[in-house]
């Protein structure tokens, strides 16, 4: 273990899909200058790739839509804790997601010099999921969010791809990930609850709203 890092917070971020993570971590990672691990891009990002490793993330993620496995995580999360710049916090966004994820990430931390402060739960019903999700777009080359609506263009503004839908962002991929959502992250949450470190927030307020909040709380 390296040794610890005082002065600077490092935070979880957890919701179920369409809760708004990656737009409060956007936000959350520029007002308190923090170093963003988002784990369930890390994980797409792999499983792009024509390797056996990446072939079975693919499986587990785009095709079944549960959670792959714990050993996993840990390395992913160590491996990108190791390029970050020990004097800024981190978020930490998706991780851990089964309370046997809770060790791996606390020890990936630690083999950093670091520890979880708080653990921020975004909640929101799956109607309000489902709802959000049928809209939410991206350009399929750099990732870039676009929202549906008269106004989305035809091709990426900033680099001219296609913009379409996560693999696993259908009505179905949606309700089956927000189901493995309530059966494996809700003890986590739970655990965060009785040890006073978990922050929930609302995540039916609008984007401003739960940054206002979760501002006012993490200042
Ligand atoms: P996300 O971008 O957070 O919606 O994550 C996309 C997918 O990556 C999830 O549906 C899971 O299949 C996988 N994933 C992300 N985070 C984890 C985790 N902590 N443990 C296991 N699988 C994960």
């Amino acid at each position: 273990m390296n040794t610890p890092i005082t002065g600077i917070k490092n935070y979880v971020l957890l919701g179920p899909p369409g809760s708004g993570k990656s737009t409060q971590a956007g936000k959350l990672k520029e007002k308190f200058s923090l170093a963003h691990v988002d784990v369930g891009s890390e994980l797409r990002k792999l499983a792009e790739s024509d390797t056996e490793l990446g072939n079975r993330i693919h499986e587990v993620i785009n095709v079944k839509k549960e959670l792959v496995s714990d050993g996993l995580i840990g390395c992913v999360v160590e491996h990108v804790l190791k390029d970050m710049d020990a004097t800024q916090g981190v978020l930490i966004d998706g991780a851990p997601r089964r309370i046997s994820q809770v060790d791996e990430v606390e020890a990936a931390l630690a083999s950093q010099g670091r520890k979880i402060d708080k653990v921020i739960f975004l909640d929101l019903s799956l109607e309000e999921a489902i709802k959000r999700i049928s809209i939410r777009f991206l350009c399929l080359n750099c990732k870039a969010p676009y929202i549906k609506s008269d106004e989305m263009p035809l091709v990426c503004t900033l680099c001219g791809g296609e913009i379409g839908q996560r693999q696993d962002d259908t009505p179905e991929g949606v309700a089956k990930r927000y189901e493995v959502f309530m059966a494996e992250t809700r003890p986590v949450i739970e655990y965060f609850e009785e040890t006073r470190m978990l922050l929930r927030v609302d995540a039916s307020l609008s984007p401003e709203e739960i940054f206002d909040f979760l501002t006012e709380k993490l200042s």
